[in-house]
């Protein structure tokens, strides 16, 4: 362009010149965050929520000092899967994440708001501009691990989202009833734009164990995650059951203290790929 100032912030062309890193904000100055992961889902529903609280929790367990960024302005679960009651404060410098129980650092919506059950009725612009100020002015401190639970969907707030946070690496989360080939197209197509590493992909709602004999019984059909992560080249696929402990412990604000995890080694497993980068 004729008039190119190279001030690609104030400008929406898509030129060549463009660097795409040129989009990415910084984060707080007295932040430090070493990894970031996304967990992403094609629709509302489908367990994002559940997956990034379980994946923060078995990282908090392995000893690393683990952060969760809740994108999900319009619909935020992390504090009560948390049981998180307590509202953010801020300090001179900026505002600080509450910490759970088990020691996680979590930033929400909800932590902010004076009454949880208000709605957020807000338009996308406004809603990217608080998730990008949750990583601009919240301070994290010393966090190896951050997950983010983004909004369902590929719509303008991930958009923003992944073009403005350094995001080291993408798990999708899908159920059987989903059209799983088509969410997993569009989130490898969204991490090629972005150029971000898919880490894994969880089936959630994958089957139910009975109680007696342990048998697993897939209530949905056999699905085929398996061989689309294959043909997709993701590397990790893990299968979360419906168990009633889930939900259990999500409503009581225990997702901390859960016997079983389920996603521990789906984590030890994406942590060494995305090391690997
Ligand atoms: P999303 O973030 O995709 O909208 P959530 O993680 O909030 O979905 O899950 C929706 C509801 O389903 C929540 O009440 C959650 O506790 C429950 N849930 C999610 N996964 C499971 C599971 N595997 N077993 C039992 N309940 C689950």
């Amino acid at each position: 362009m004729a008039d190119c100032n190279h001030d690609c912030s104030s400008c929406g062309e898509s030129c060549s010149s463009r660097d795409k890193k040129s989009l990415l904000k910084k984060p707080h100055e007295m932040s430090d965050i070493k990894k970031v992961i996304a967990v992403v889902s094609g629709k509302g529903g489908v367990g994002k929520s559940m997956t990034c609280a379980l994946l923060a929790s078995a990282a908090q367990n392995s000893g690393k000092v683990t952060a969760v960024m809740d994108a999900d302005i319009t619909g935020p679960s992390i504090p009560r899967m948390f049981g998180v009651t307590e509202r953010a404060m801020g300090s001179d410098n900026g505002i600080l994440p509450v910490v759970t129980e088990g020691g996680v650092q979590v930033m929400s919506m909800n932590v902010l708001l004076e009454n949880e059950a208000e709605p957020v009725v807000w338009r996308g612009s406004l809603i990217s501009g608080t998730v990008l100020q949750f990583w601009t002015d919240v301070i994290w401190t010393g966090v190896d691990i951050m997950f983010i639970d983004m909004p369902p969907g590929t719509g303008d707030v991930p958009l923003t989202v992944f073009q403005s946070i350094p995001i080291d690496g993408i798990v999708v989360v899908t159920t059987p009833q989903d059209l799983v080939g088509m969410i997993v197209q569009k989130a490898v197509n969204m991490a090629q734009m972005m150029n971000i590493p898919i880490l894994g992909i969880v089936e959630n709602m994958s089957y139910i164990e009975c109680p007696d004999c342990g048998r697993k019984i897939s209530i949905f059909g056999e699905s085929n995650v398996d061989a689309i992560a294959m043909e997709y080249g993701i590397p990790n696929v893990a299968k979360l059951p419906i168990d009633r402990n889930l939900t259990q412990a999500a409503d009581n604000g225990k997702i901390e203290q859960l016997e079983n995890n389920y996603l521990t080694e789906f984590f030890n497993k994406i942590m060494k790929k995305i090391n690997k980068k």
